[in-house]
């Protein structure tokens, strides 16, 4: 059993943005229609590309367009040119939009986050998707500038937020190549913490009949695939940085928590959570996965932007940890929770019991917004909504958030 670092949670020096830009590359839902306060700066996917004319102007040449009244000479020419003008001036369509560039939705999280202070960018992917694939389509169509991600910080060791990292630092190491960055550019630094499992998994166990304090007897384990090796990701190109305890990374401009202190009575861990070892070739019960980190960030005039993998930790436990170690809140808002994102961990039978406490919990920290994804679940999703009316965003996958002091 591995003893986790107690060192409370500190992020001396971390820096107010001017901007923080948060792009979705993974996410489960796709929601590319419902509306958001301007506070959070949305652009949906669909918003992006119906402005984008590089990515719409495509095949309309096959496009007919009807004759002007009186006028068969148009009649069978394509849409190309003056044409072109011909046709919007009918009302027809002039460019394709193309479905296929939409992001697909997929069990896991992989979101960029772009801080800017004084002109000055840096760039961190927080987790990567469950595997390559979704993971790599999903970026190319939001054409990621993968050259300039410069840490990939991973929450935690679960398949759906490491399966693709393996992949993106390839990708990383690629771009930089291909943009003669290689000589010049660091390689891309790989945040982890240090307790990686061989795999992890969820047990099947039959049901117990009812009032048993039985230990619950396993049917069946489910392995949710190796977690990528330190050496692998190595060879791929990352340079790996192992840390259990909170610091700061890209000059301050984001800290990555250590342990996430587990204090709410409730919030107890996940039922059904395995760990496998190699070396000892068995299966260890492990509901807790204390090696979760949370990500925060502050932008001047909005306050704080907490990014949560999966929060087996319990949401409730992250955020009363961020608000522990940023002091109470000022009266110009600064050390305020703006903004709270990713999964809540609030989907399946024995997780919904803990709704109501988390929701009265959640009113108490009272973030501006929240954007419960991934894991949270409908029923918490509507659960924050009804209880804190206009604070609650999809978390939808494409989506770019971009937050600044200005309105927009
Ligand atoms: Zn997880
Ligand atoms: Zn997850």
């Amino acid at each position: 059993m591995t003893t986790y670092d107690t060192t409370e949670n500190t992020f001396p020096g971390l820096v107010e943005l001017d901007a923080l830009r948060l792009t979705v590359i993974v996410d489960n839902e796709v929601d590319n229609m419902s509306s958001v306060p301007k506070d959070l700066g949305l652009t949906t996917q669909m918003q992006s590309l119906f402005k984008d004319h590089r990515r719409l102007d495509k095949d309309r040449s096959t496009v007919i367009p009807p004759p002007a009244s009186g006028d068969h000479t148009h009649a069978h020419t394509h849409a190309t040119g003056d044409d072109k003008d011909d046709a919007s001036k009918h009302g027809m369509a002039t460019v394709n939009f193309n479905f296929s560039d939409v992001c697909c939705g997929a069990h896991g999280l992989s979101v960029l986050l772009t801080g800017v202070k004084d002109g000055k960018e840096h760039r961190v992917l927080f987790d990567t998707g469950p595997h390559s694939a979704i993971f790599l389509e999903n970026a190319k169509r939001l054409e990621i500038e993968f050259e300039k991600i410069e840490v990939i910080v991973l929450s935690h060791w679960h398949i759906d937020h490491s399966g693709g990292m393996l992949a993106a630092v390839e990708r990383c190491e690629h771009a930089r190549r291909q943009q003669q960055l290689h000589q010049s550019a660091s390689p891309v630094v790989l945040d982890l913490h240090p307790d990686r499992p061989d795999e992890r998994g969820a047990c099947l166990t039959k049901p117990s009949p009812p009032g048993s304090a039985a230990p619950l007897e396993p049917i069946e384990y489910v392995a949710w695939g190796k977690e990528a090796s330190f050496p692998a990701l190595e060879s791929a190109g990352g340079q790996v940085s192992l840390n259990a305890k909170a610091h700061t990374i890209c000059e301050n401009y984001f800290g990555v928590s250590g342990t996430i202190p587990r204090k709410t009575t409730y919030e107890t861990g996940i039922p059904n959570h395995v760990r496998w070892s190699d070396a000892t070739k068995s299966w260890s019960s492990e509901e807790e996965i204390m090696d979760e980190r949370y990500l925060v960030a502050r932008v001047r005039g909005k306050g704080l932007v907490v990014l949560t993998g999966c929060s087996h930790a319990g949401v409730i436990n992250v955020c009363q940890d961020v608000q522990r170690a940023f002091g109470p809140e000022k009266e110009n808002g600064e050390n305020k929770i703006f903004f709270v994102v990713g999964g809540f961990h609030l989907a399946g039978a024995s997780m919904e019991t803990r709704i109501q406490e988390t929701v009265k919990d959640m009113k108490a920290i009272n973030p501006a917004y929240m954007a419960p994804g991934h894991c949270s679940g409908w029923r918490a999703k509507s659960a924050l909504e009804n209880a804190m009316n206009g604070q609650v965003v999809s978390l939808g996958v494409g989506s770019d958030f971009c937050i600044t002091q200005q309105q927009h």
